[in-house]
């Protein structure tokens, strides 16, 4: 607390991003982060850009990038707007779109990140519960909104919901801005980008974080009618036009163009997280059905909070929230075959005590 800060500042309850630890020979599993590294590619075109003039301001909405995307996704690239990360996106996307006088609804359990852009922004909310078994049910978002925004693949539970879901949640609530968060969509989901050209009322969002393996270089982005993008735009250019600089532009470029190593490694992920799957359920685990790149299990006798931090001692991370319905819920990161084999083999010995 200072008297220097607004009251708003002083109200803030700031989201709290799961730790980097700065320790050698740990066993990350809590921030979703990809396993393997970026393509190869990623390293060349960074390095090519190192000998050019860096002295520049870079191109303000991304343009190769913008277009690259657009060309994956064929969509005019009008259609595309670029981020510092897509957290800096769904801020815009808070600020711009979803301010109304309807509260915006959410699932309860559902990315952590969103009530708090409600809070900085001043947006009323409402939190909707999810099933007993963490499905979403788009019959529960028929009510008075000013918008609807939620992950798919949720996080953190990891349950996807089909495009026929999404459509119908389009057509009911025409007037409002749908918002799919499809951070983790490359591990197995459909993406609903297909939907653009049907549903002027949706907007995409994905990021170079995780299925790019690129969270170090901070791209997000947002897809959806010129009309939606044009907001973002407005809003972008009254706070920081260049969000992003000449190297993430090339890192994501080089990204998107090696095809064959993001498939490669999404299925490696798929693989293992099918793996990981089956060995937990062996040792007592409820698994969540997963479509992302982690799963989130609860054990049938052995509290998650002391699993955590039994967890720790051993080297491994993993992320528990304390939060109401899932605090006996861990959510764990799929990692290397390695990392996996490893956090069954600490759990075997930690359960069998
Ligand atoms: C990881 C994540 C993000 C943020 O991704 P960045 O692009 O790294 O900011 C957004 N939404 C969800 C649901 C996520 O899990």
């Amino acid at each position: 607390m200072s008297k220097y800060w607004s009251d708003l500042v002083s109200q803030l309850k700031p989201y709290i991003p799961g730790e980097q630890p700065d320790i050698a020979n740990i066993t990350k599993l809590n921030t979703n982060e990809n396993p393997y590294g970026p393509s190869p590619q990623v390293a060349s075109a960074i390095q090519k850009l190192l000998n050019e003039d860096l002295r520049l301001y870079p191109p303000p909405n991304a343009d190769g990038l913008r277009q690259v995307i657009a060309n994956y996704y064929q969509l005019d690239p009008k259609q595309v707007f670029l981020g510092n990360g897509s957290d800096e996106v769904l801020a815009h996307i808070f600020n711009g779109l979803l301010q109304k006088s309807e509260p915006l609804l959410f699932p309860d359990i559902s990315y952590s990140f969103y009530p708090v852009f409600c809070q900085l922004y001043g947006i009323s909310f409402e939190q909707i519960p999810l099933a007993k078994d963490l499905s979403l049910a788009v019959e529960d978002y028929n009510r008075p909104n000013g918008g609807i925004i939620f992950p798919n693949p949720n996080a953190p539970t990891g349950r996807l919901l089909g495009l026929d879901a999404i459509e119908e949640l389009l057509k009911d609530n025409p007037d409002s801005v749908v918002v799919v968060d499809e951070a983790y969509i490359d591990f197995g989901g459909e993406t609903a980008v297909p939907l653009i050209e049907l549903y002027a009322n949706l907007l995409i969002v994905q990021t170079m974080s995780k299925s790019r393996s690129l969270a170090g270089m901070r791209i997000g982005y947002a897809m959806g009618s010129v009309d939606l993008i044009e907001g973002l735009e407005r809003i972008k250019n009254s706070f920081n036009s260049y969000p992003l600089g000449h190297l993430p532009i090339a890192a994501g470029i080089a990204a998107f163009k090696d095809q064959e190593y993001f498939e490669a490694t999404c299925q490696r992920v798929i693989d293992s997280r099918d793996r990981l799957t089956n060995n937990l359920h062996n040792l007592g685990f409820k698994v969540v059905p997963s479509a992302g790149n982690f799963i989130f299990v609860r054990h049938v006798k052995r509290a998650a909070e002391e699993l955590a931090l039994s967890l720790r001692q051993n080297g491994i991370i993993v992320r528990h929230f304390k939060q109401s319905r899932i605090e006996q819920f861990l959510r764990i990161t799929i990692g290397t075959e390695k990392q996996n084999e490893r956090l069954v083999s600490v759990l075997t010995s930690l359960l069998e005590g």
